[in-house]
């Protein structure tokens, strides 16, 4: 039986998700931005918190797990690069290595850039990936502790996965993100219809996710700064991929 993924919004702009392995009950929290809302989804799905996959350790991804631990005795997976900064890590996981939990495994894939020790979950059996702050439909995100090249590399690693892929990002910034990559790729298709339907699903109150590699391969300017189209509206034919990620990030910054 395919696992089960239930996401939900928490804080202003932050997702909450759930996977749930039906074979043994299993179920991780992915993250715990605040604690009532992660227990309220698990509570209303008729799950429980077995486990806590913590991608980095900014306050709005691991805030809650304290409180959710002391709820349910959910086993806390960290990456070890990282535990010393995330709360009451059990197990700590390194890049290129296995997270498990019930009979369900995920590859662990290093993705510094947004903070040096940020980690994703990619349940390969399941064509799932748990992005946190790394990859956002249509953006990604800012660099608070790595480098542009760093980055950049990571994303090309997330690239390279199955296109139909169900990618779950850790924020809701699809539409400020769909403005912005029109303004740096206006003549793409593909981005301009994606677009038109975040714009809708967000007027309508509805998430713009999960999407799929393939879809953000398509559309996401910060996964195609190889893309000669977009080097050449920003001014940088022929310059090198993570000099034009590097200024698509600048610009976000300030746009
Ligand atoms: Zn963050």
């Amino acid at each position: 039986m395919a696992a089960d993924v239930h996401m939900f919004t928490c804080l202003s702009d932050n997702f909450g998700a759930l996977i749930h392995d039906p074979a043994t009950g299993a179920t991780a929290a992915i993250d715990v931005p605040e604690a009532e809302p992660v227990l309220a989804a698990a509570k209303a799905k008729g799950w429980t918190i077995s486990h806590i996959l913590v991608t980095h350790h900014h306050p709005d991804h691991v805030q809650g797990i304290e409180a959710v631990k002391a709820a349910t005795k959910a086993h806390v997976i960290a990456n070890a690069a990282d535990a010393h900064r995330i709360p009451l890590v059990d197990e700590t996981v390194a890049p290129g290595g296995k997270a498990r939990f019930g009979s369900l495994e995920a590859d662990i894939i290093d993705t510094p850039g947004h903070t040096v020790g940020h980690i994703v979950y990619h349940f390969a059996s399941e064509k799932i990936l748990f992005s946190g702050d790394t990859l956002f439909s249509l953006g990604c995100g800012r660099l608070f502790e790595g480098t542009p090249q760093q980055m950049w590399e990571a994303l090309k690693v997330l690239r390279a996965l199955p296109d139909d892929t169900a990618v779950y990002c850790g924020h809701e910034y699809t539409g400020s993100n769909a403005k912005f990559s029109l303004m740096v790729d206006p003549d793409n298709a593909a981005l301009k219809a994606r677009a038109e339907e975040v714009f809708g699903l967000r007027e309508a109150g509805q998430p713009t996710l999960p999407t799929t590699i393939g879809q953000e391969k398509a559309t996401n300017p910060f996964l195609r700064a190889d893309d000669a189209a977009i080097a050449a509206v920003l001014g940088m034919r022929g310059r090198l991929p993570a000099e034009v990620f590097a200024e698509l990030r600048e610009r976000k910054n300030k746009a």
